[in-house]
């Protein structure tokens, strides 16, 4: 994996497989770092609910798909027509003119208006 996947995959959640002696637990994580060792990728994984964290092998973990919703509406600060990608953080959004973050007549970064 990359630097910039590594990086894609924090923040996400998933499923973490751990082996028993007589069973198998399925437990929700999500990961809060990620990197290469020896060849091999490894998150560290905290437990949704209950406490800890731990590095494990990627293969362990079974990441939940990522919503790639886009949604598309106007600024309501300068009224350009602006696009927004799932889970739709302030300050990510961008215009279809110059693909920019911020309001060409102020620093403001875009908003989208209420629907
Ligand atoms: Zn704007």
């Amino acid at each position: 994996m990359t630097s910039k996947e590594l990086q894609r995959t924090i923040g996400r959640t998933g499923t973490l497989t751990v082996a028993g002696h007589a069973g198998t637990l399925q437990v929700a994580v999500k990961v809060v770092d990620a990197k290469n060792a020896w060849g091999n990728t490894r998150y560290e994984v905290v437990p949704i609910k209950g406490t800890g964290r731990a590095w494990v092998a990627s293969e362990r973990v079974q990441l939940d798909p990522v919503d790639e919703t886009v949604r598309q509406t106007s600024c309501a600060h300068c009224g350009l027509d602006i696009e927004g990608i799932a889970p739709f953080r302030p300050g990510t959004w961008r215009d279809r003119g110059n693909n920019a973050t911020t309001c060409n007549d102020s620093p403001r970064k875009h908003a989208p208006i209420k629907e």
